[in-house]
């Protein structure tokens, strides 16, 4: 039996300021398509979802990868991880010094199947043994993410994110399910600090038997409600996609005033967007509709 393949994006959930919501809806739109053409072409949703979110860390725009922003030093320190529901296989990197596309490192940690977690200079090492090039910080660190830390560090912003770190989820033509997130974390973070995103359970999970979510927003709660692998438990209960989705943002905010966003597909394909930030770019690709936006406030994609 084959499925309709199905790929959802995000950009990041905060609050983006006017100007940038529509290049940040166009950035999804441009990385959910290049996840569809995969798909389309019979590659898996690991595939999909690790091509969708290299081509968002190569976008200066977002907090991933190139123009990811900086910790107090102003230093890059980047978190990734990736996740495939058949076998529940996963891998991440966790304050990984600048590499142009760490999503692709966890991809190699998950492949391998040793580790599922490695941290700063053993994941640096690992990367190095498999052919990855470290990157010249100069070249991946981008005017505006120096200006965003300069504002936290002179108390001008308040130390979260306009938005920027990315994510994705697909269903491919076989059925199974695949996730993974990218992010340099928060702005002005403390040196060694470890976000939500590399973590399984929290800011990425994957079960064929159940879901598939990427998360963003404020990682230090999103790691405390172990927010993507409640969302997808609560599709295992019997919930559609918009609900999960929605109520597993709803009892991070009510539980402990956490802001944070969260796509999730289901094994139907159905897709649930929530956030409760002003703001989550997001794109999702089907044959034949590609439809992205800044805000969601639907209940049913
Ligand atoms: N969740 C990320 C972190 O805390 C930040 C974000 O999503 O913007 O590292």
């Amino acid at each position: 039996m084959l499925y309709l393949p199905v790929i959802v994006v995000h950009g990041g959930a905060g609050a983006l300021p006017e100007e940038l919501r529509e290049i940040h809806a166009r950035g999804c739109r441009e990385a959910a398509f290049r996840g569809l053409e995969i798909l389309l072409q019979g590659g898996s949703a690991l595939d999909a979802v690790v091509e969708a979110v290299a081509c968002l860390e190569d976008n200066p725009l977002f907090n991933a990868g190139t123009g990811a922003s900086l910790d107090e030093e102003g230093h890059l320190s980047l978190d990734a991880s990736v996740m495939e529901g058949s076998g529940l296989r996963a891998g991440g990197v966790c304050a990984l010094p600048p590499f142009r596309n760490p999503i692709r490192i966890a991809r190699a940690i998950l492949e391998e199947g040793r580790h599922v977690l490695l941290a700063g200079e053993g994941a640096a090492r690992f990367a190095v043994a498999r052919g990855f090039e470290p990157a010249d910080p100069a070249s991946m660190i981008t005017d505006s993410a120096r200006r965003r830390l300069e504002e936290v560090l002179r108390g001008r912003a308040d130390g979260h994110w306009p938005g920027g770190t990315v994510g994705a989820v697909a269903r491919d033509a076989q059925g199974h399910l695949a996730a993974a997130t990218s992010t340099g974390g928060t702005v002005g973070k403390a040196p060694g600090r470890v976000g939500d995103s590399p973590i399984p359970g929290a800011g990425t999970y994957a079960d064929n038997a159940s879901g598939a979510a990427s998360a963003t927003g404020e990682g230090e709660a999103i790691l405390r409600v172990q927010l993507c692998r409640s969302a997808c438990d609560l599709l295992l209960h019997g919930l559609e996609a918009p609900r999960a989705a929605s109520q597993a943002i709803a009892h991070i905010g009510g539980r402990i005033k956490g802001r944070a966003g969260i796509i999730l597909i289901d094994r139907n394909g159905q897709v649930g967007i929530a956030h409760n930030t002003e703001t989550m770019s997001w794109a999702i690709a089907r044959p034949g509709e590609l439809k992205s936006g800044w805000r969601w406030e639907g209940s049913q994609p």
